[in-house]
């Protein structure tokens, strides 16, 4: 069941360039970086209430998010469901005729499991669930 926005994932170029937006500007405080080379990005996580926000910044041109950038510009590039099964979760998604990008959840950033459905299946808005990894 999926029970909240876990957190919103925004492409950078440079974290280092676009962090001091988030904590001069906004005057939120950045709590957690993080390379996740199974993605190929560094990440820098910010709390907004229960949300998170994920900046993702690709460690190598082959990146998905050095792709999505190179598409795209800068900006949101996906949001995550929070899930208390996210085996089930996927189950549910493929059973619907959603198609996935990982059938079988990986580790991601903070220690979570996560796993992205296509964006083809979802109405533009590339979808991760996340679940703790003692799921
Ligand atoms: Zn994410």
């Amino acid at each position: 069941m999926i029970t909240k926005i876990d957190h919103l994932g925004i492409a950078v170029r440079s974290l280092d360039e676009t962090i001091p937006y988030y904590e001069k500007t906004l005057g939120l405080k950045c709590e957690h970086r993080e390379e996740v080379p199974a993605q190929k990005v560094r990440t820098a996580f910010f709390t907004v209430g229960e949300v998170h926000l994920e900046l993702l910044e690709p460690t190598s041109p082959d990146s998905p998010v050095a792709k999505f950038l190179e598409k795209n510009g800068e900006g949101v590039h996906h949001v995550a469901f929070g899930t208390t099964d996210i085996v089930g979760q996927l189950k549910q998604a493929a059973d619907s005729g959603c198609k996935l990008i990982h059938e079988i959840p990986f580790e991601g950033a903070a220690g979570k499991l996560v796993a992205f459905l296509h964006p083809k299946s979802t109405h533009g808005v590339l979808t991760e669930f996340c679940a703790p990894k003692t799921n």
